[in-house]
């Protein structure tokens, strides 16, 4: 069968009197009257609440959570992976248009019935503003899954080309032998549901460990994906505890792979458990994930000024700078800087206002929790310390929310602390270089991190554009010219980022089912 002509989500704008700012502000109110919700494991399609009672709280209000959770024990754990596996055979054996269908209504179900539902639980749980929300779970999820039908299609239709004498050759893709476990990230809703998506569109049977975080938005996600049709026990929901749950699934016989999405820190941790738990293992699992950056912008002495400007703030700022994708080293000729730049940046940044996401004309919201406040100006007092130049922001007020200004920091040192660790906060450093020394500053942007995520070249000049893009081939996964280094849209760039920042699957395009299905060469002799 055909897959119908697929299009990427067109994105609302929330004009004020727009329908759709209605429409999602009452889904806010009514999510914020009946709020703190209560969300249990689920278990072969039904709820189960162990009793051991976790918090999700609000990142613009810690006196209030917006749910409390069951989290999953040893025995529901066990459980999960139990159901999964005896709901495979069903699910794998399901042909692919009804499998393929199941998406298809859930995308119609993200873009449509749940699409405010679902921005509310994001903005309320995650910090996001109503722009940023539809971005993630209303455009970039249903895209996720439309486009995840196409690939598969596409990918099920690649046979061998060539047959001998009286012979048939073809390939049959199953699904992993085993389940998979998905871990994944507070800052995407979208990401939760194509960490589960893209393996359970194969096949798969999942395991499902969201941040807790995000959980009542992914428990959306998970209710979406069964009223769309996903039966019971293919994707097992078990919130945290974060290490008993790893730890109890990664030493499981039947576990084929994980799909990750989180900080290098704990893939690393991930994988070596893994490699420890070798011997256990059916098979060799395979292992997915996207993880941290460290990622730049260059401004080359050719740039147009304003464009930079603007996409520098929207590349560092948006979303409190908690997109893995999110700018954080600036690299400036100092011609460009003199003439302009530095003070248009510093006139643009002094704009934006901090505060709550619920607010429609704030900007900038908070940051996800405690842990991230405290890295986050903790890393502000280093760079003080270590002769940094605070140009704006540097302060923070978590008396209420975990809200921190917007920081452009100055330093000389291109090894500065700021210059090089991930931060994952809204701070921007900046290191100005002399004009003539652009190609020495292509080396140590290349050099100067152990990431690869995302990164961008502003230069009108097209042979510097060139220059700078063969050198810093491995520095990106995801590069732009002339454009801010996060966004990629499902379908258009397909994301990812080698070095430490992942296995560089590529979200968004067909690569990544790739990893989840595991092929059977069959030859028939007539
Ligand atoms: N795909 C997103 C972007 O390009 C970032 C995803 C992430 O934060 O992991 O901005």
């Amino acid at each position: 069968f055909q897959i119908p002509d697929i299009q990427n989500e067109p994105m609302k704008t929330y004009a004020p009197g727009s329908p759709e700012r209605h429409a999602l502000q009452a889904a806010i109110d009514q999510m914020q009257q009946e709020l703190p919700f209560e969300v249990p494991c689920i278990i072969n399609g039904k709820p189960v609440k162990t009793g051991k009672l976790a918090k999700q709280p609000l990142p613009h209000d810690h006196a209030n959570h917006l749910c409390t959770y069951h989290e999953a024990d040893p025995a529901t754990v066990a459980s999960a992976i139990d159901g999964a596996l005896a709901a495979k055979a069903g699910w794998e054996s399901m042909p692919w248009a009804d499998r393929a269908a199941i998406f298809l209504k859930a995308a119609d179900l993200v873009s449509g019935k749940y699409r405010y539902k679902l921005m509310a639980a994001t903005m309320l749980g995650q910090g996001k503003n109503p722009w940023q929300a539809e971005i993630d779970a209303a455009a970039e999820l249903t895209d996720f899954l439309r486009f995840g039908v196409k690939y598969v299609s596409e990918l099920y239709a690649q046979q061998p080309p060539r047959n001998s004498p009286g012979a048939w050759n073809r390939i049959e893709y199953r699904a992993l032998e085993g389940f998979v476990f998905a871990v994944t990230p507070f800052n995407f809703t979208a990401i939760g549901g194509n960490l589960v998506g893209a393996p359970a569109l194969v096949g798969n049977v999942v395991v499902w460990k969201p941040s807790p975080a995000a959980t009542y938005s992914n428990y959306i996600v998970h209710q979406i994906l069964t009223e769309a049709g996903i039966p019971p026990g293919v994707i097992q929901f078990v919130p945290g505890p974060p290490p008993e749950v790893c730890a109890q699934v990664l030493s499981h016989r039947s576990f084929a792979g994980l799909h990750f999405t989180g900080s290098t820190f704990i893939f690393k941790k991930l994988w070596k458990d893994i490699a420890a738990n070798l011997d256990v293992y059916k098979g060799y699992p395979r292992i997915v994930g996207e993880t941290g950056g460290k990622n730049f912008h260059i401004v080359h002495e050719s740039a147009e000024t304003k464009n930079a400007v603007l996409q520098t703030i929207r590349g560092a700022f948006e979303y409190s700078g908690q997109k893995c994708s999110a700018l954080s080293r600036l690299y400036v000729s100092s011609s460009v800087w003199k003439n302009g730049f530095k003070d248009l940046l510093l006139e643009e940044v002094a704009k934006i206002r901090v505060g709550s996401q619920l607010d429609w004309s704030n900007f900038l919201g908070p940051v996800i929790g405690r842990p991230a406040y405290d890295k986050i100006t903790g890393y502000i007092k280093k760079a003080k310390e270590t002769g940094g130049e605070i140009l704006i922001g540097g302060s923070g007020d978590d008396s209420k929310g975990y809200f921190v200004q917007p920081t452009v920091i100055l330093s000389k040192d291109p090894k500065s602390v700021t210059l090089v660790e991930e931060i994952f906060g809204p701070v921007l450093t900046v290191f100005v270089f002399e004009d003539a020394d652009f190609e020495k500053t292509l080396d140590l942007i290349d050099e100067s991190t152990e990431y690869g995520l995302t990164g961008s070249i502003f230069a009108s000049d097209r042979k510097a554009l060139i220059k700078a893009d063969n050198k810093l081939r491995n520095a990106a996964g995801n590069v732009y010219y002339n454009e801010k280094c996060t966004g990629a849209v499902v379908g258009q760039q397909p994301f990812g980022g080698a070095r430490a920042s992942g296995t560089n699957d590529k979200a968004g395009s067909i690569s990544i089912f790739y990893r989840f299905i595991s092929a059977r060469s069959i030859k028939e002799n007539f």
